[in-house]
């Protein structure tokens, strides 16, 4: 007898952001190369873009393992404003004004860590799960010593890169676009990049397929219409510097 199981492809996407059409192309997207059976979703799902209800929607309709972001927080009041620069401050008061109950409960029952078999899911660290910006190697070594899994994924710096446990220490890898990367030796800390609001200097939106059997990883790139997202945003009086950062990647 063989235990025989079918092979998982995990959409892994986080910092949408309230942009519709990022999300949608990176759906999208991802049917197009391959398709997946489920999507795990690390966190910031509103808060700066123009689209808070539709994204809710849109992911709820999805097979979606969810968590927290620390704008899902503050958009329910579980988290202070003063966490946050002005404009998004701003933006996140105009989120709460256009929630409606059912959308802030959705929100408001999201966990901060999951454990989905041998993958933890975070936003931002272990350490510090809403807000801790996992960009050092004091931040990942913080994380890889409260890990239980092999590998945690995270978000809420919106950069990319890969995260391997050394003997002594770690290091981080950017992720070659479009090529399948294996995780399958050692400890992993991945961050799949941004999708509604991508900073390393790439506009595109950013997400992960991956195989949870074979423990592989393929990084892509998706455009999508910034100029229908930006138009939005100017005609909800979101702040201007929020849109033309999309632009630019940052
Ligand atoms: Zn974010």
């Amino acid at each position: 007898m063989y235990n025989c199981r079918i092979a998982m492809r995990v959409l892994v996407i986080g910092d949408i952001h309230s942009n519709l059409e990022a999300f949608t192309a990176v759906l999208e997207d991802a049917k197009v190369k391959g398709g997946f059976d489920a999507i795990w979703f690390l966190g910031d799902l509103v808060g700066y873009g123009p689209d808070p209800g539709p994204c809710i929607e849109l992911l709820r309709k999805q097979k979606v393992t969810a968590i927290a972001g620390n704008h899902d927080r503050a958009a329910v009041g579980m988290l202070s404003l003063s966490e946050f620069n002005p404009y998004a401050a701003q933006a996140c008061r105009w989120t709460i004004s256009k929630l409606t109950h059912d959308e802030h409960e959705y929100l408001k029952a999201l966990p901060e860590v999951l454990q989905v078999e041998d993958n933890t899911l975070v936003h931002g660290s272990l350490r510090v799960p809403l807000l801790e910006y996992l960009l050092s190697e004091e931040a990942a070594m913080a994380t890889f010593s409260l890990m239980k899994t092999s590998i945690c994924l995270v978000g809420h710096s919106h950069i990319p890169f890969l995260c391997h446990e050394e003997q002594a220490g770690c290091t981080f890898y950017r992720f070659p676009e479009g090529s399948r990367l294996s995780i399958k030796s050692g400890r992993w800390i991945i961050n799949p990049g941004s999708v509604g609001q991508p900073r390393d200097g790439d506009p595109r939106a950013s997400y992960l397929l991956m195989d949870t059997d074979i423990k592989e990883v393929t990084h892509y790139r998706v455009k999508y219409d910034i100029g229908a997202v930006q138009r939005k945003m100017e005609a909800a009086a979101l702040p201007e510097i929020l849109a033309q950062r999309l632009s630019q990647g940052w």
